[in-house]
């Protein structure tokens, strides 16, 4: 497989895992019971994680993982927010939706449209702020709020957050998408404020430097980490094999090294629902969604 094949075998992975996942998103179905049917979905396939499969509901935007001892059901009036990431080869496919429990329909529609509409528009020489724009737009002819500091992202081999940044905002950016870039973009709509926050719970994290450590738990557990290259882990991956005390001891070490990068939750700072869409894209005349099935 070239470059390019790769992504698509990725992004087709990262597609059917995504409406695997999406479908068993029901009334009473257990948070952590999905995202392991989705780890084990994206490996039948043959992809690697991105990063961990996350499903973050109504308030909070991203970045909810499944705890190794999670304890939520689904439940009626929720709006769950899947995002799933798969490499072949390190190169990555990374798409999202929106899984309406509740009465959500137009939100929901807001970032799918706002996806659309961006699609619609890339190409080489496109400048991001003009899909920040088309995003801005859509979402507020919905009546909702673009979230702001959130963004799309370029994609690289092994990694998943690179340039250029794709705005959910005009920003007057005159960034211009290149031939053969990869890129995600990921509008999310917002009852609320439109801004998001970081909690402090983090159990997601991705290793930003590699330390001498003498503990010789944190060691154990820092051999464990550097498998996953600099991509994100979490807790619960990490804790089958070593057990979560044995992890937590090791993480706090390696955070107060300052060994770590940290994605707590982020829930929108006004306490609206939020809806998200997502779709990895190779920019060509032609603009491939690699994510698309
Ligand atoms: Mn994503
Ligand atoms: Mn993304």
């Amino acid at each position: 497989m070239d470059i390019r094949e790769k992504y698509i075998e990725a992004g087709k992975i990262a597609a059917e895992s995504l409406r695997y996942g999406a479908q068993l998103i029901k009334i009473d179905a257990s948070l952590l019971d999905v995202t392991e049917k989705v780890e084990q979905k994206i490996l039948d396939l043959g992809g690697e994680f991105a990063f961990p499969p996350q499903i973050s509901l109504n308030e909070t935007a991203a970045h909810y993982c499944a705890e190794p001892d999670d304890t939520i059901l689904f439940k009626k009036g929720d709006l769950a927010k899947l995002d799933v990431g798969v490499m072949i080869d390190g190169y990555i496919g990374d798409n999202a939706t929106t899984v309406n429990l509740g009465d959500y329909d137009k939100l929901v529609e807001a970032s799918r449209e706002a996806l659309n509409n961006a699609l619609k528009i890339i190409g080489p020489g496109v400048y991001v702020g003009d899909i920040g724009k088309a995003i801005q737009e859509t979402i507020t002819k919905k009546g909702f709020s673009p979230v702001r500091n959130l963004s799309g992202h370029g994609l690289a081999q092994y990694v998943y957050h690179d340039k250029p940044s794709i705005p959910n905002i005009e920003t007057g950016d005159k960034t211009q998408l290149k031939k053969g870039q990869v890129i995600a973009i990921e509008p999310f709509a917002s009852t609320g404020s439109g801004t998001i926050y970081e909690t402090n719970q983090a159990n997601i994290f991705s290793l930003r430097q590699k330390k001498p450590v003498r503990n010789v738990i944190t060691r154990q557990i820092l051999t464990e980490i550097m498998k996953y290259k600099n991509m994100p882990f979490t807790t619960r991956w990490l804790s089958k094999n070593l057990g979560i005390a044995k992890v937590n001891f090791a993480l706090r070490e390696m955070i107060h090294q300052d060994m770590l990068n940290l994605y707590p939750p982020l829930p929108d700072s006004g306490r609206g629902f939020i809806s998200q869409a997502e779709h990895t894209v190779i920019i060509d005349d032609e603009p491939i969604v690699t994510t698309r099935i």
